[in-house]
């Protein structure tokens, strides 16, 4: 299906957007987050693409399964991830930033049973009418920041406006 990512049967990046910028209910508050696996190459070099394949639906699996009802998450390519979030304030959406790097340090198995740690890093965005583009570009500054400060965690982005 064009909506779909077929590896995590996530929404896909185009119907992301689409989705995002269509939105326009009544809340206080909407972000974008944006999600990358950390040292994923190396899982990649440890157990090879196909338990990669899995540790990145086991990572879809989790945000999907943390999110609320309203929420939503997009596999953007590769390790990349996007959730859309809103609530009653710009707290409540890094609260489930946070809820989601979180849910993560559950271990993901391999096909043969091998215990595999995961984190990755987030970024998170206030989303105000007009580009999703921009917002998550914003996302991604901050995700970056995450990266470059350690890893594993969720960095929020600077620019409000
Ligand atoms: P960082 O912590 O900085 O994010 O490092 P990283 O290793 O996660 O990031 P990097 O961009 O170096 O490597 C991402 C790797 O993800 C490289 C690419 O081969 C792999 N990859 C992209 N898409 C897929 C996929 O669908 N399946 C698998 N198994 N690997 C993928
Ligand atoms: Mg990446
Ligand atoms: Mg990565």
């Amino acid at each position: 299906m064009a909506i779909t990512d077929p590896l995590t049967g996530l929404f896909n990046r185009r119907y992301f957007y689409k989705r995002v910028s269509d939105m326009n209910n009544n809340v206080k508050c909407r972000a974008l987050i944006i999600c990358d696996i950390d040292n994923f190459k190396l899982v990649n070099d440890t157990y090879g693409h196909g338990t990669g394949d899995l540790v990145i639906k086991f990572v879809g699996n989790q945000l999907e399964k943390n999110v609320r009802k309203g929420d939503m998450v997009a596999r953007l390519g590769g390790e990349e991830f996007g959730i859309y979030v809103e609530g009653d304030s710009f707290t409540h959406c890094i609260d489930t930033a946070e809820r989601l790097r979180k849910s993560l340090h559950k271990i993901a198995f391999d096909e043969v049973g091998t215990p595999i740690s995961v984190t990755a890093s987030f970024g998170i965005a206030i989303h105000r009418e007009g580009c999703v583009e921009s917002s998550v570009h914003k996302a991604d500054l901050a995700m970056y920041n995450a990266k470059n400060t350690g890893k594993d965690k969720v960095c929020v982005s600077d620019t409000f406006a």
